[in-house]
């Protein structure tokens, strides 16, 4: 029996099955089914439930609202956008001309040099992309026996299949009848590079295709790198022929402080996976950043050349490029990713002190405008979360007994330390320490 299966042979019940036709996302139904927080408007860090609260949104959402909800020009961008085209699908020898002008912009601002732009719909889409073109590229290269995706214990790569298949959060992967639902897929430590090389020398670099990383693991609890560790798997990659997939879909677009985390850290990926940032969450959108090395085999002038057979209705939808193009020029102009890389002192001063004073935080963790609180095993950080509500903050209970903190761009230095005490004081207020 798995963690997904503790109420296997239970009848459903009547007050769950009368409540909402709306299956919630990843969620234990008798836990959440009404007690829901029905958000129904936002503005600026603030968000307004059906229920009457106003809530201080600590999280971004799921790390998405950068610029913060409700902005105006966004709204318009995809009023004009929808006007005039709602989208225009990207398929053979049709485009639109704003999922080339997106395409442009985003090869222009990518780490990686000379990089060609997939889009899709999300992160759980880009993650499916980037693992498919890392084994669809070996096979091309004739070394047919590198299948094998590499990810980190505590990943979080979404839920698709290749998402659940790598998940480094065990319960992710459970009950689906197999280890996963991709078969090549191997598991490293998310601290130890010495255990990585050996993972790689039992499996063997010949039969390994990729290894995908977040840069600071986010669902797994807020966990940025230990010192030297994403340096040595970018080694490890470069000397086994292993293709590095860095999963930006929460660092990307500014939230470390640099436009994307492989800045942030050095990193040379051959693909970064993005999502949430690229639009602030205001229209469905992700895709892939792909280094010469893969594309240009793609791109040559013969009759024989191969095809990615990537694709779906709505890869390069031209509402979502418009209010991502509209979104990065607001980011810009905005000057919002250095005023992250002025916060992420702020927040890591706020979280020391923090621990400091709350006897039952063990620990704090934080890089760019990411961090994590977490509690001793005394406290409940679901329950802590809970408590937060009633002070008028969100903040979400990760892997770990740690509360995410991620909140827009936007956040005053005034606003960063009221979410800070509030946690302490929800903290204390629970455990009397
Ligand atoms: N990768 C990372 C690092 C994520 O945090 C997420 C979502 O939280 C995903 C991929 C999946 O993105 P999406 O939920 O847009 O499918």
């Amino acid at each position: 029996m798995t963690i997904n299966d503790v109420a296997h042979s239970a009848p459903a019940t009547p007050s769950l099955i009368d409540g909402p036709a709306l299956w919630p996302a990843q969620a234990h139904t008798p836990s959440v089914l009404g007690r829901q927080l029905v958000v129904e408007r936002g503005e600026g860090c603030w968000l307004y439930t059906t229920d009457g609260r106003k809530l201080f949104d600590g999280t971004a959402g799921l790390w998405h609202a950068n610029v913060g909800h409700g902005h105006p020009e966004l709204a318009q961008a995809a009023y004009e956008q929808m006007l005039q085209l709602e989208t225009y699908h990207i398929f053979a020898r049709y485009s639109n001309d704003k999922a080339l002008q997106l395409g442009e912009k985003l090869a222009a601002i990518s780490p990686i040099e000379r990089a060609k732009v997939i889009l899709n719909s999300g992160g759980s889409d880009a993650i499916d992309v980037a693992c498919k073109l890392a084994r669809r590229h070996w096979q091309r290269e004739g070394r047919t026996s590198k299948k094998v995706i590499l990810s980190r214990e505590f990943a979080y790569h979404g839920l698709h299949a290749y998402g659940t298949s790598i998940a480094g959060l065990e319960f992710n992967r459970e009950g689906y009848g197999s280890e996963s639902l991709v078969p090549e897929t191997a598991r490293i430590s998310f601290n130890d590079p010495a255990q990585v090389e050996e993972v790689i020398q039992r499996i063997g670099a010949e039969n390994i295709a990729a290894l995908v990383t977040e840069a600071v693991q986010g669902t797994g609890g807020v966990n940025p790198p230990t010192p030297g560790y994403l340096e040595t798997i970018a080694r490890l990659c470069r000397e086994n022929d292993i293709l590095l997939i860095l999963d930006e879909v929460i660092t990307g677009f500014g939230r470390m402080g640099t436009m994307f985390a492989a800045e942030y850290y050095g990193l040379e990926p051959d693909m970064i996976t993005f999502a949430k940032g690229v639009t602030s969450g205001y229209a469905p959108l992700g895709g892939v950043m792909v280094a010469p090395r893969l594309w240009e085999p793609f791109y040559v002038d013969a009759p024989d050349t191969p095809i990615f057979r990537h694709g779906a209705t709505y890869a390069g939808h031209a509402t979502a490029c418009a209010v991502a193009l509209k979104h990065l020029e607001i980011l810009e102009r905005e000057q919002l990713v250095p005023r992250v890389a002025e916060l992420e002192s702020v927040l890591r001063q706020a979280l020391e002190d923090l621990a400091a004073r709350v006897e039952a935080v063990t620990e704090v963790r934080s890089a760019g405008l990411l961090g994590g609180v977490t509690l001793d095993a005394s406290l409940s950080a679901e329950q802590v979360c809970d408590d937060l509500v009633e002070l008028g903050f969100i903040g979400r209970p990760l892997r770990g007994n740690t509360i995410q903190i991620s909140p827009p761009f936007i956040i005053t230095d005034a606003e960063l330390h009221s979410l800070i005490d509030a946690i302490g004081q929800a903290v204390t207020g629970r455990s009397g320490k």
